[in-house]
């Protein structure tokens, strides 16, 4: 039998923190806590209380159609803060009233069909690990709606071992995908903190980012050819290692958050499974050193397939280390060559830029297909604690915590008073809900030559009954603080509902008018999550 999913919050059941990683997390948390708070019991199945279902299933999808609770509470939201504190209040507001798990492209087009003769909404559902209320329904549509679960695309068709590319289906989760390829000795190598619980066409829809942080750090760079099923029809682009011929039709899909079709399958760029490996932690005073450290190993080429900058306290409270140094650590690795070169001439440029600088060296050694470097000590506490976050993060919630994360992109002629302004209308804005003491954190998550994604964690401690209210004013003020300083509303967290107001900003108003266009042809009754990206 397969692992359970929690319906309630990240990952699976069973796998929620160990007893020492409870100690662990006391120790960091317990100075924001607010005493009075009684820790949140997750919901069980029994509690789910929802309205009917406002749509029958026709006989033809009924074998994979569910009006049950559990499965429409299980689809309601998607993994953020916001979503884990409405779960644990027993709130599952708007939720779909049928759950469609088709098992094949025809079955996505029938539901379409379906959805389109119903007058309902259609949205379609990979992993479920949307931060940004991607998966959610719209609050002022009152249309009935189908979740459209692509659990069942779950396999890898057809792989092209010459050209090095696989042809996948869109609901195939990380490690299945993984999985799979692995018998080719073949890899994807795209690793976003949410692997475990998030697919390939969420990916696509989302432009997802991996956590090999150069080079290729979206999934954009690995599409090749992508296939879409519309209330329109179903469209395929064709399969190029590059193209000229004007605008790219993969980069419709890209990014589109499945309002303009559903993804079905995708044809994926892979590489072989690198068995080099050698990384570096690099020690700094200060987080501006480090930060710019990271800018000279990518502006000298060097590539480094981890390349993270931790600020102290979050370096701390990840257990890389004691809080009292900023953090480089970098990593470099290949299928075919030593990396000790890019290794020792990114421990010059660490030194050369005021850091200390320990390499562990270089290693060869099987890969285990979850984007594991071969390093130890801070590298590997990091990893650790990266892969274990969304537990965590569950836990914090249910302590009464605010635990949020945001994340964007600025280039570099800017990058250092701009992370000081977000970070200072963030306390502000803590502050001015009441959620203090609370820390504030940053890490980079990747770099650029042009520029690096600087990514927020707070944790602060919340109101007992208005956490959610605390949460809006926060969200509000760090938008409107990365908008203000000329930063990305998101560099790969997505848009969703949450980032409407700072994608509106953002992007220029006849790109709006175009999307909308590319909108109608395709889906002009706005059946395709309405509302995420454009307004119908
Ligand atoms: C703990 C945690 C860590 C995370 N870490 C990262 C990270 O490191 N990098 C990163 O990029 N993101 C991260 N995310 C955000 C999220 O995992 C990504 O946005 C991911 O790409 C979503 O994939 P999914 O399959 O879960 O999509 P879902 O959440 O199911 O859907 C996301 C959006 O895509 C649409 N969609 C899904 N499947 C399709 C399809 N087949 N066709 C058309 N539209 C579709 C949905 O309608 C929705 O708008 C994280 C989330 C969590 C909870």
């Amino acid at each position: 039998m397969g692992r359970l999913r929690r319906f309630w919050g990240w990952g699976y059941e069973h796998e929620g923190l160990s007893a020492s990683e409870q100690r662990s997390l006391a120790e960091r948390v317990q100075p924001f806590i607010d005493a009075s708070f009684v820790a949140r019991e997750p919901p069980t199945p029994s509690e789910i209380s929802l309205p009917a279902p406002r749509l029958d299933v026709p006989d033809a999808l009924a074998a994979w159609c569910s009006r049950d609770d559990f499965a429409r509470a299980g689809h309601t939201y998607g993994k953020s803060f916001r979503d884990v504190v409405r779960s644990l209040d027993r709130t599952w507001e708007h939720p779909p009233d049928v759950v469609a798990s088709p098992p094949d492209e025809a079955g996505v087009a029938a539901v379409l069909e379906w959805a389109s003769d119903a007058g309902a909404i259609v949205i379609p559902y990979g992993g479920g690990s949307s931060v940004v209320g991607g998966v959610e329904a719209p609050r002022d549509d009152d249309r009935p709606v189908v979740s459209c679960d692509l659990e069942h695309l779950n396999k890898v068709l057809e792989v092209d071992r010459v050209s090095r590319a696989a042809l996948i289906q869109a609901g195939t989760l990380g490690p299945d995908l993984e999985a799979q390829l692995r018998p080719f000795d073949l890899t994807l190598r795209h690793f976003p903190q949410s692997f475990e619980v998030s697919s390939l066409g969420g990916w696509i829809a989302t432009r997802a980012g991996g956590h090999f942080a150069s080079l290729h750090t979206h999934i954009d760079d690995f599409v090749e050819s992508v296939r879409a099923v519309t209330p329109a029809g179903q469209w395929e682009s064709r399969r190029l290692p590059g193209s000229g011929a004007g605008p790219a039709p993969d980069r419709l899909m890209l990014g589109s958050e499945g309002i303009l079709g559903v993804i079905t399958q995708a044809w994926m760029r892979l590489q072989d499974r690198p068995t080099f490996r050698a990384s570096a932690v690099g020690r700094f005073a200060t987080f501006g050193e480090a930060a710019h450290a990271a800018k000279a190993l990518v502006q000298a080429g060097l590539w480094p397939s981890n390349c993270r900058v931790l600020e102290a306290a979050e370096a701390w409270m990840t257990g890389a280390g004691d809080g009292s140094e900023h953090l480089l650590l970098a990593g470099f690795e290949s299928a075919d060559h030593p990396v000790e070169v890019p290794l020792a001439r990114a421990t010059e440029l660490v030194r050369d830029h005021g850091g200390t600088c320990a390499p562990k060296g270089g290693s060869s050694r099987p890969d285990e297909g979850d984007g594991k470097d071969a390093s130890d000590g801070a590298a590997d506490r990091w990893r650790s604690a990266f892969l274990r976050a969304p537990y965590f993060r569950d836990e914090i919630v249910r302590l009464g915590l605010i635990n949020e994360t945001f994340e964007t992109a600025i280039t570099w002629d800017r990058f250092d008073g701009f992370v000081d302004d977000v970070r200072r209308a963030t306390e502000e804005a803590l502050q001015s809900v009441g959620a203090w003491p609370a820390l504030v954190t940053c890490r980079l998550t990747h770099v650029y030559p042009d520029g690096a994604a600087p990514y927020f964690t707070i944790v602060a401690p919340g109101h007992p009954t208005g956490r959610l209210e605390q949460w809006r004013v926060v969200k509000t003020a760090t938008m409107e603080a990365v908008n203000r300083g000329g930063g990305t509303a998101t560099h790969h967290h997505a848009v969703g509902r949450d980032h409407r107001p700072g994608y509106d900003c953002e992007r220029p108003d006849l790109f709006a008018a175009q999307l909308r266009a590319a909108k109608r042809v395709v889906d002009p009754s706005f059946l395709l999550n309405p509302g995420v990206l454009i307004d119908p």
